[in-house]
């Protein structure tokens, strides 16, 4: 039997569970698979079983603790408070599997440095703007800024150029977030980390609310903070959109990193935005993260769908924070990121 550190650290929140079942009320995958293997209390449960011996790893275990997007929405439900996520990400890390979609990401990071399999001189291509070398700010973009959502950086950049805020842009690879959500060290930080002394970054700006979550364990070196925060305590004179928007709080913008206003203070400069049914902590997670929407893409479609139906019917356009929601969310309707609104507002 392997040695479960991670869970045995984390033991105390296992034992917390009084087995209620008030984290399936809301839950994304319990709510499109049903099984009560697809909700927090059945991972909370396995997770227990490998602690105590009592199950032993094979492909159906990981593939439920893989099967959640680690959203936190069913401990906004949980009368005692469990920490549910940080239970089944405790339980990842014991693993010893990973499923093969996972395994295609973490050859992708290690081989290319991004998830996608893409050759870097793509994201170097892009790379112009307003790149500053005298400065202590940094820019950092993410894979899917970097590959697949090139227009976000874009408009990133452009609204530094607009403001007259001198960034330097790093030539980065992944941050590992990916990585580090399937459950496996992520070695990528260090070599960021290593960027960003010899370049004298003091302060570092993303778009990307998972590339800041994982700078988190180096937020006392460097001063992190979401682009909507940085932008939020400008005095910007936006336009009136002229758009019916409609804000999705991103569950790692959100429930993980705790920026619900500072999005909400610049649409309200572009005019103005409506609120989903649930929003702000109570928000529905659209799937759009890169390690489960690669493994279980037909759940995380039916996630965006339902986000993107509720717009539809108030007949509005959604506005993300995240370029992974916006990513995933406009395979399936109107889509704008925040950047984009100050970009093409101001
Ligand atoms: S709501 Fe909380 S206490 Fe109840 S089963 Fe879920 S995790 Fe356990
Ligand atoms: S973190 Fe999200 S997907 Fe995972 S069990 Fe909780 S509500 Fe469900």
């Amino acid at each position: 039997m392997s040695e479960m550190n991670h869970l045995k650290k984390i033991q105390h929140e296992i034992m917390c569970c009084t087995g209620c079942g008030y984290c399936k009320k809301a839950c994304p995958t319990f709510d499109m698979g049903g099984t009560e293997a697809d909700s927090g209390r059945g991972k909370i449960f396995l997770a227990y079983g490998l602690l105590s011996g009592e199950i032993e790893e094979d492909t159906s275990v990981i593939q439920t603790l893989q099967k959640c997007t680690l959203c936190g929405r069913c401990e906004q439900d949980c009368p005692s408070l469990v920490k549910i996520s940080d239970i089944i990400h405790a339980a990842r890390k014991d693993l010893h599997g990973v499923l093969p979609a996972h395994q295609k990401i973490m050859d992708s990071i290690a081989k290319y440095g991004n998830p996608f399999g893409m050759e870097s001189e793509s994201r170097k291509n892009e790379q112009r703007g307003v790149e500053a070398e005298n400065t202590e700010i940094a820019y950092f973009a993410g894979c899917m800024e970097n590959y697949m959502e090139k227009g976000l950086k874009r408009a990133a950049l452009s609204i530094f150029e607009k403001l007259g805020v001198d960034v330097a842009v790093i030539d980065n690879e992944c941050c590992g977030n990916p990585v580090e959500i399937i459950g496996r060290e992520n070695k990528q930080l260090s070599k960021i980390e290593k960027k960003l002394d010899d370049m004298a970054i003091k302060k570092i700006i993303f778009s990307c609310p998972s590339c800041m979550q994982s700078f988190l364990p180096l937020n006392k070196k460097f001063e992190i903070m979401h682009i909507s925060q940085f932008l939020a305590g400008m005095d910007l004179n936006l336009k009136d959109a002229g758009m019916k928007l409609i804000y999705h709080d991103s569950s790692v913008l959100g429930r993980k990193l705790g920026i619900y206003e500072e999005p909400r203070k610049l649409l309200e400069m572009a005019g103005g935005f409506i609120e989903f049914k649930q929003h702000e902590e109570l928000a529905q997670c659209c799937g759009g993260d890169l390690a489960f929407s690669a493994a279980f893409p037909d759940t995380a479609g039916k996630m965006a769908e339902r986000i993107v139906e509720e717009a539809r019917e108030k007949n509005a356009t959604i506005v993300t924070a995240s370029p992974h929601c916006y990513h995933h969310l406009k395979k399936y309707g109107d889509v704008i990121d925040i950047v984009e609104v100050v970009d093409r507002f101001l």
